[in-house]
């Protein structure tokens, strides 16, 4: 197939990660590096969130996985409600306060007033999946 350029999308430069929910980090950390060939190359704890991340890298683009730190934040209550699988696709955009701007206006629904700080030295911005046919999107900036 044609590589058409002029066909993508001027706001979203690419596929920064795509979030997995996992019951337990230290049982699908040794699973994705074995699926992978790779290392995980970042944990971190989101606070706000109450999760805890591993990062692995595939070409541009990453994988997170996700578990909950907590009975009551939005891991875990995605973990009860549909068990571990596909969270979220997060796209990586140069300015994070236009695109919201921009998908508000377009009639999405934004999770958040303001960019939050996210995993990874990024600024990020969840859009409900109500509006995304069902998939939970992240928007993410580097934070520098
Ligand atoms: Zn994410």
């Amino acid at each position: 197939m044609e590589f058409m350029s002029d066909h993508a999308s001027p706001y979203f430069t690419k596929i920064e990660h795509i979030g997995i929910a996992v019951r337990s980090l230290e049982e699908a950390i040794p699973r994705y590096e074995r699926l992978m060939g790779g290392r995980v190359y970042k944990r971190e704890m989101v606070e706000r969130e109450g999760v805890e991340t591993a990062f692995l890298l595939c070409g541009p683009n990453k994988i997170e996985l996700l578990e909950s730190r907590g009975s009551d934040g939005p891991i875990a209550l995605f973990l009860e409600r549909r068990g571990e699988g596909m969270h979220h696709v997060a796209y990586a955009v140069a300015d994070i306060r236009s695109e919201m701007h921009r998908l508000k206006q377009e009639g999405f629904q934004l999770l958040s007033d303001e960019p939050n700080p996210g995993a990874d030295g990024k600024w990020v911005c969840f859009i409900h999946p109500r509006g995304v046919s069902g998939v939970l999107t992240e928007l993410c900036q580097d934070r520098d």
